[in-house]
Order: structure tokens, then sequence, then C-alpha cells
């Protein structure tokens, strides 16, 4: 078993000196960190504020995001990061739901919080980078301090996100200490060497996102390394921080990696110093990956997990060997299986990936299940989630995914797309990602994503939302033109549209709703 607290508390023991945060040109060692975080403990504790209580983190990744949270872990309490993006309707509920006593909020945010505190449990509110009407700055709220650490389980709960579900508001996902803990140190343990204390850490994910909260700052904070946060994403600014500071590890979406191959200079940027780049979040297309390691010196490791398992369950560890277009092997310590209505297993494929052209999806994919340390201890508050969220089986408790997929004989997984985004049409099953992959290809698109719209005769039509090249010349028709001579007849988009830009979540999802028409997911 394995706690953040005691973590955190070992690598200022054993790195003290080491700068633990590089932000905007200064630096802050791992003892003046955790000298922060004490101050923020502290600070916590005399006003009441102690084992089990939510503190809500509402910030972009800037230096008092990394504060707030393990200060709230060594007072005992647990974090709920909130989307700095969300408004006062979206905080109200996740407020609310997780009965949070205290917020930590970029000043510009206070006044939603304010706007929504009374139909809440919230008694203080921090701000940070400012004064702001109702609450305290953070610099007078911090009290200099060393608290002895609030012993807890390591199967209490550390961090509650929120995670949209297939419908309505979204839910509480209950990770423990063993939960974040081990897979920050899987994550570690997937890279030659581990992550080092010569390591320099680009920290552009959100951190209130699972994967910048675990892969990136929590992997680094644990190993003697540098984090290096941003508080948005620039592809520019985002490659000048790698430059400046010779950064080492680097760690993005999908599209932050198609944003960096389409910059106008991108033959000029210099990555050299990184030794291993890291993707998920959702599928990146092979195109995308092609081009970006045509260009620079790194290679790109994908990884598959979800806000619910911590997150890493799949990576294609540059240890165990890669294969393009796979997520990867299960983590060690973890387990995973795909399998059929019948919770039988499906038999894997010789070796993928697979010709979705000659193989019927059908006979080789099924819901991919994964049980392990890292496995959310459940939804907050929501027993009929849970009942559908696990299955009991062979003596594990499996989480069920959500997601399409199949193996190989070697172990390699192979995610086809998210169970909800099949569209039917005609009475076939399309997945939108197997024509998105081909519309990458594309040399007039920079950008793509493919929806089902209903459609009286078919159920559902198949639409590609298309950002074209900033010098392409090309029409409807030849998209039309090159999906049918490239794919099955049914799986042509009969609707081609031109637009600027996707819309996206901050961690890369296009919101496949929004182009649907629809309200929400
Ligand atoms: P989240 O809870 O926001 O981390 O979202 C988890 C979901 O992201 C998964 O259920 C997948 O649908 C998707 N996802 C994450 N990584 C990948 C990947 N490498 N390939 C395809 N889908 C992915």
């Amino acid at each position: 078993m394995t706690n953040l607290v005691t973590n955190l508390a070992a690598a200022v023991e054993e790195y003290g000196d080491n700068t633990a945060i590089g932000y905007q040109g200064s630096e802050t060692s791992y003892e003046e960190f955790w000298g922060q975080t004490g101050a923020f403990a502290t600070a916590l504790e005399s006003r009441g504020v102690g084992a089990d209580d939510r503190v809500a983190i509402y910030l972009p990744n800037v230096p008092p995001f990394l504060i707030a949270f393990h200060g709230t872990l060594r007072a005992g309490g647990a974090v709920v990061p909130m989307n700095p993006q969300y408004k006062a309707r979206e905080i109200g509920h996740l407020l609310s739901d997780s009965e949070a006593k205290v917020v930590v909020a970029l000043a510009d945010l206070v006044p939603f919080v304010t706007e929504v505190q009374d139909e809440t449990s919230v008694e203080h509110i921090v701000s940070v980078g400012g004064d702001a009407d109702g609450a305290t700055e953070l610099t007078e709220f911090l009290e200099p301090g060393d608290p002895d650490i609030v012993e807890r389980d390591d199967d209490d709960v550390a961090v509650q996100p929120y995670t949209s579900g297939t419908t309505g508001q979204p839910k509480g996902v209950q990770l423990t200490h063993d939960n974040l803990a081990s897979n920050a140190n899987a994550a570690s343990e997937l890279i030659p060497d581990g992550i080092r204390e010569d390591d320099k850490q680009l920290g552009v994910l959100p951190l209130f996102h699972i994967y910048g909260m675990t892969v990136v700052m929590n992997s680094t904070l644990f190993n003697g390394g540098a984090f290096y946060p941003l508080p948005s994403w620039d592809a520019q600014e985002a490659v000048s921080l790698i430059e400046d500071e010779e950064l080492t590890l680097m760690h993005g979406v999908p599209a932050m990696y198609n944003d960096v191959i389409n910059q106008p200079n991108a033959e000029e940027f210099d990555l050299s110093s990184v030794r291993l780049c890291g993707v998920g979040g959702s599928g990146i297309p092979v195109e995308v990956l092609r081009k970006f390691e045509e260009l620079y010196e790194p290679k790109v490791y994908e990884g598959y997990g979800l806000t619910e398992t911590s997150p890493i369950t799949h990576f294609n560890s540059p240890i165990e060997g890669r294969r393009v277009g796979s997520v990867g092997k299960t983590v060690p310590g973890v387990d995973s299986k795909v399998v059929d209505e019948a919770f039988e297993e499906v038999t894997p494929v010789d070796e993928g990936p697979i010709d979705e052209e000659t193989t019927d999806l059908r006979e080789i994919t099924g819901e991919i299940v994964v049980a392990g340390p890292n496995v959310m201890k459940g939804y907050y508050g929501l027993p009929e989630a849970n009942e559908e969220a696990f299955t009991e089986a062979g003596g594990r408790r499996w989480f069920h995914t959500g997601d399409i997929g199949y193996r190989d004989e070697d172990g390699f997984y192979y995610v086809v797309d998210r169970e909800k985004h099949m569209i039917v049409t005609g009475g076939y099953n399309v997945y939108p990602r197997e024509v998105e992959e081909l519309l990458f290809e594309h040399e007039a698109v920079a950008d793509a994503a493919v929806a089902g719209i209903p459609d009286e005769r078919r159920g559902e039509t198949i639409k590609a939302f298309i950002v074209p090249t900033p010098d392409a010349d090309v029409t409807a028709d030849e998209i039309r033109e090159y999906c049918l001579t490239n794919l099955a007849e049914y799986k042509h988009p009969r609707e081609v549209e031109f637009v600027e830009e996707l819309p996206r979540t901050t961690t890369g999802k296009v919101q496949k709703f929004k182009l649907r028409g629809e309200e929400a997911e």
C-alpha cells in the first residue's frame, strides 16, 4: 500500500535541495515546497478543516495548485479539483455534491464561487493572484508551521475528481491514497531508469485532470524531478519552455502534438532535450504521431486510462517495446481483458493492428475491463452507477471502461472507440475513429472529427467535420470521394462540413455532442 503524503515526505527527505517547481524563471526547492504545504495545512487545521474534509481547487496550472493539493493532503483532507473553465452553474454541482468546506480559486473566478456559496457547505474562499470580495488572499491565509501529518489510511479518499458519465451530471470519482500513489509509481517505472532527479517535466496538461495530476505532477515530485507548470496551452510557449529550460519529459493529449506539427515554424523547433514524450486522453491518429517523429528526435509513447483508474492502465513502454496504433500492454500490477456481453473473454487476434477492411470488428472486439490497485473506490453517493460500473468475477472487482477494443496475442491492446460514439447507419455499425484516422492522412486536413447525425432513413448518417490546412483548396465532394475510395461504402461521410476549429474539452477530447447539436453528453 502506498500513500501520497508519505511519498512526498520521502522525496523531500532524499532530494531536499533539488528544484521541485520551476515557474516563470524562479525555482522552488523540495524543502521550500514542503514548508509551503505545511503552511497551507496549518492554516486549514486552525480553521477546523481536517480529516476527510473536502478542499476544492479551482485553479489553472500555477504553483499554488501544488501547494493547495499537497497541503490539503497533509492536513488529512481530500482534494476536489475543478476545471478553471467552469462557470458558476457547473461548480455549483461539484461543490454541493462534494460538500467542500474550502475553495482555493483564482481571484477572477471567486465571483463564481460567491454566486453559489449559499447552496453549498463552503466556509472559506482563498484567492490566488489578487484580492477578491468574500475571499482571503493566499499569502494572508497561509500560517507558517510544520504540522504533524494527519494519519490517513491508504484506502481513504485523497482526491475526488468529477467526470461526466453518459448522461446527466458529472459523477464524483473517489480515488484513494493507494490508487493514486501506486499509479504515480507505476508511471515512473514505465520509462527507462524511471523518472530521475535530473528530469525536468513539462507541466501543461491540466492538473485538475487525472493525467496531469498523477502521471505528470506526482510521478515527478515523488522522484526528485523538477516540474514546470504552464497555465494554458500555447504551442509556441510550450516549445519555448522546453527549449529554454531543456526539459526532458513531455506529456500531452493528441491535439497538442497535432498543434505543434501544424505551427508555421514547426521545422525550427528543437526538442532534442526531451528523452520521452507521452500521449493519451484520446487516441493519437497514427499520421500525427508519424509526422511528429519525422520532425523531432523524441519518440511518442501512447498510453490509455481513465479518471476512474487513476489513470494509467495501458502503456507502450519503451522498455517493453511499442506498437504504433496500440495503447500498449497492461501496466504492471493492473489486469485487463476484453469481454463480450456475457463477460466471456474475447479471443485475441494474432498480431495487431488488424486491417479493418478485411476483419469483422464485431468478432474480435469487446469492452475493455480492468482490475487493480489503481481502480477507484467508487462513485461518490451513487450506488446505482457503482452497480453498473463493476462486475465481480474470479475473485476480482472488474471496472467497465465503456471503451470498445481488442487485444493481440502479444498483449497489446487497441482501442477502437468509446462504446457510446458508435454510429449505427442503415443497420451497420461504424466507429468514428476509423474514418478519422483516414481523414488525418489527407494532406488538406489539419484536424478532423466524425459523428453520427440523426437521419430518418438510416437512423444516423455519418458526418465529417474538417479543419483544413491554411493553404488547402479542397471541396466536400473531394473528401467524400477520397473516403469512398478507401473505405466500405457505408462508412463514408455523406456530409462534410469545413470548420475553423473543433469543440474540445481542456483535455483534448472532441465534444461530439456539440457536433451532433445536442445539449450535453
Ligand atoms: P478521462 O476520464 O477524462 O481520463 O477519459 C477516459 C477516456 O478517454 C477513456 O475511457 C477513453 O475513451 C479515452 N482515452 C484515454 N486514452 C486513450 C487512448 N490512448 N486512446 C483512445 N482513447 C483514450
